[in-house]
């Protein structure tokens, strides 16, 4: 007999650390206060647990550190870009790879190059800055998850699939109209849901039947295909990289944010195989990001990033990752709070509408509940709901299909006693939900107004 443990211990130790300082109740709501209830406008300081995003805030590795020594800081061919690209092509495939500094500059380029006013963009589920991004170029963002995606409590293995026969129907009825579509993996703001592999493969078969181009938002490839290891019949026995490799394989290009799966701080990249529109966004790369053999980012930057991709496929880390998402998932539903399920790969969300029937959409329940996490546990997070999608591109007001609260998992940072607290939290907020109250928008700009909006109490206070 041998010992199989039980335990997923983190696949680290840890040899930096960085404090992190308990504020006082009154402290926060003087803070909340003063960033006008929005929790992007707080001092970092002023949070305990910071889950507003795994963008960017990984702990790199040794070796990524021992790598940025190395960094080649020529202006043009440095030796740095050469690893950097050869850690790309070996996953993705790609012929062209252009970094850039983060994964929205790749959306500018590509869209800039293709997009013209009317056209229509199919995806799974546009992120945020994908969407505006291509709403800049008077285009319109269409999401088409499948149907199963838009119930939260629904348990699915491939909730991030996009709805096919709506692809298929997009682009016949919009002849001419779609010169892209893209499937985004895992769906970031349809939960964080995984994309099968059966999915990416007949999305990019009806593309190419139709002769239309097919491009991966690939920011989380790593966590998706652990999942298609897990959940699909065929890949058990597969590594993530084949697996990642087999994705990449179906598509014509992706866009990537270095700060997700490249367990990078900064940086970004487009790849793509189309030899003129690769030029074509080389052009504009240099027009406002850089080189590009540099893209924007430091020698270093590239540095760091080639061995984080390798990394972010390490079996070890990314059995570790999901797990620990998915602890804290169980310990939620057990204690009946309701999230999006399964859980997700790089975050637990929060079904605000299910929690908060007592808050209209009007008065953004998902908001509500994010402010009223950081009130009682310093714990920060971000609504996906009303105030990040509500208002069209026509300046109407539509509120949104769901109302989450995305915990999202900084990379290698937290330990599970941090997730132990982090549930104690929820626990907590969810035994004082009835006295949530909801939120009124005081000002806010026309794009992406949840990054600025100054927000207050509708009711006289967070909690009542
Ligand atoms: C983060 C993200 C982006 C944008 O990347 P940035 O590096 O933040 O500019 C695009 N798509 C998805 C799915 C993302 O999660």
């Amino acid at each position: 007999m041998s010992f199989h443990p039980h335990t997923v211990i983190e696949p680290f130790r840890i040899k930096t650390v960085e404090p992190i300082r308990r504020a006082t109740r009154d402290e926060r709501e003087a803070a909340l206060k003063a960033a006008g209830y929005n929790l992007f406008l707080l001092k970092a300081e002023d949070v305990l647990i910071d889950l507003l995003t795994d963008s960017g805030t990984g702990a790199m590795s040794s070796a990524q550190w021992g790598g940025m020594m190395q960094g080649d800081e020529s202006y043009a061919g440095a030796k740095s870009f050469y690893r950097f690209e050869a850690a790309v092509r070996e996953i993705t495939g790609f012929r062209h790879v252009i970094p850039t500094h983060q994964g929205r500059a790749a959306e500018r380029i590509l869209f800039g190059s293709m997009l013209k006013p009317g056209d229509i963009v199919p995806n799974n589920t546009h992120f945020d800055t994908t969407r505006a991004n291509v709403e800049y170029r008077g285009a319109t963002a269409l999401d088409i998850p499948v149907a199963e995606g838009r119930q939260p409590a629904l348990i699915h293995p491939f909730k991030g699939n996009i709805d096919l026969p709506a692809l298929e129907r997009a682009i016949t009825d919009n002849p001419g109209r779609v010169p892209l579509a893209m499937i985004t993996v895992t769906n970031n703001s349809g939960g964080g849901q995984p994309v099968s592999m059966a999915n990416i493969r007949a999305a990019s078969d009806i593309c190419h039947k139709h002769g239309v181009p097919f491009f991966i938002d690939a920011c989380r490839f790593a966590e998706n295909a652990w999942f298609i290891k897990m959940r699909e019949p065929g890949y058990a026995g597969k590594s993530p990289l084949e697996i990642a490799q087999e994705m990449f394989r179906c598509a014509d290009g992706c866009t990537m944010s270095a700060k997700k799966d490249g367990l990078a701080n900064i940086g970004g990249f487009l790849a793509l195989n189309d030899d003129d529109l690769a030029q074509r966004c080389r052009n504009m790369l240099i027009l406002t990001e850089g080189f590009p053999t540099y893209g924007g980012l430091a020698g270093y930057d590239l540095e760091a990033i080639a061995v984080g991709l390798k990394e972010a496929l390490d079996e070890d880390y990314l059995r570790y990752r999901i797990r620990s998402v998915e602890y804290l998932g169980e310990k939620l539903t057990a204690a009946g709070i309701p999230i999006v399920q399964p859980p997700g790969g790089h975050a637990i969300y929060l079904d605000a509408k299910a929690m908060l029937p007592h808050i209209p959409q009007s008065e953004y329940p998902a908001w509500a509940l994010s402010l009223a996490l950081y009130l009682e546990g310093g714990v920060r997070s971000v609504e996906i709901g009303s105030v990040m999608f509500g208002r069209q591109p026509d300046g109407s007001e539509q509120p949104a299909a769901m109302e989450l609260v995305r915990l999202a998992f900084p990379r290698r940072v937290y330990t599970q006693s941090h997730v132990d607290y982090l549930a104690e939290v929820l626990l907590y907020v969810n035994s004082i939900k009835d006295r949530v109250r909801g939120v009124r928008m005081v000002e806010a700009p026309a794009t992406l107004r949840h990054f600025s909006a100054r927000m207050a109490p509708a009711h006289g206070a967070v909690i009542v």
